[in-house]
């Protein structure tokens, strides 16, 4: 690294992970590293502003606007990007006040990123025809990307995150895991990687509407894939002892962070699945890393007496 310059990482790594757990149960699991991609654009994000930000420059756009929550990892990567290639962003930002102790939100305002604030109400109208007209109006040579990065360019970045891990693979693999938030992610990897890999979707909120998103982000039907719900802990950002105790000591066994919010709980699920027998002796897993370890520094934030390591 020459004067902290970014390295990108692109393949990302694909890791052969060692564990008592997998030993027992005979699954050797496999860990597709996008969360090394960039230090600070890192996984899926990246993946996601890829075909956003070429089409951007294609078309003379001289602002990105997107949408997000206080501590997301998309505004967080998004911030990185643009400052990285040089085209300023506004951040619509859900909340009522800037908090200046929030570890995102500095590290966005620090790259340059504007930021506006909407009310609860607001936000939930972000994507009305109404207010997206009133951005245009006030913005006209904007790209605007919506909450999560997730669109059809999206896909078309995330297409190559399953095309790369399939010329990476010097053996096939029976079952691939992912995270899911809007969905977008799995339905790119469903559309590109071979068929004959189950895909297990882990979902990171309550309730089943994922299913129709992801079907809605698929250009066919497509039956390699389930939705997993049983460990969203009690909703989206929701923790508990037990889940902040697997980062720690999952950190400690195989020196891999796993975020709170998306990549701990798909890999606690997988874990519990594990022992519960889901996985064939012999089972060949992949587990797609997407990133988001900035989420890491909110939490311990939010949660100064119970703090994940990394
Ligand atoms: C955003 C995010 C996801 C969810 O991706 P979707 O495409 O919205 O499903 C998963 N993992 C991490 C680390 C993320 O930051």
């Amino acid at each position: 690294m020459m004067n902290g310059e970014a390295v990108w990482t692109i393949p990302s790594p694909l890791q052969s992970i060692h564990h008592p757990l997998l030993e027992r149960y005979r699954v050797n699991l496999s860990i597709k590293r996008e969360d090394l991609i960039h230090h600070t654009i890192s996984g899926n994000k990246w993946r996601k502003l890829k075909y956003n930000l070429i089409h951007a420059r294609k078309r003379g756009v001289n602002l990105l606007i997107t949408f997000g929550g206080a501590f997301s990892n998309h505004i967080y990567s998004t911030a990185a990007a643009c400052k990285y290639f040089n085209l300023p962003l506004l951040i619509y930002l859900r909340g009522d006040h800037i908090d200046t102790h929030n570890p995102t939100l500095n590290f966005v305002q620090a790259h340059g990123a504007k930021i506006r604030l909407l009310s609860r109400e607001e936000y939930r109208l972000k994507d009305s025809d109404r207010f997206l007209k009133e951005i245009k109006n006030e913005f006209p040579n904007a790209l605007i990307v919506p909450e999560g990065g997730s669109n059809s360019l999206a896909i078309e970045g995330l297409k190559e995150l399953g095309q790369e891990l399939t010329v990476q693979m010097e053996r096939s693999y029976d079952f691939l895991l992912v995270s899911a938030g809007t969905g977008c992610t799995a339905a790119g990897i469903i559309q590109s990687v071979p068929n004959e890999m189950r895909i297990e979707v882990y979902s990171a909120l309550k309730g089943n509407f994922l299913i129709k998103d992801i079907q809605s982000y698929l250009s066919k039907e497509f039956n390699n894939w389930s939705l997993i719900q049983d460990f969203h802990f009690g909703g989206y950002a929701k923790t508990n002892e037990s889940l902040i105790n697997f980062i720690n000591e999952f950190k400690r066994s195989t020196s891999i962070c796993l975020d709170p919010i998306y990549t701990a709980k798909a890999m606690y699920g997988f874990f519990d699945r594990l022992q519960k027998g889901s996985y064939p002796k012999g089972s060949n897993v992949v587990f797609v890393h997407t990133g988001g370890l900035q989420g890491i520094k909110g939490y311990n934030y939010l949660n100064p007496h119970f703090q994940i390591v990394d």
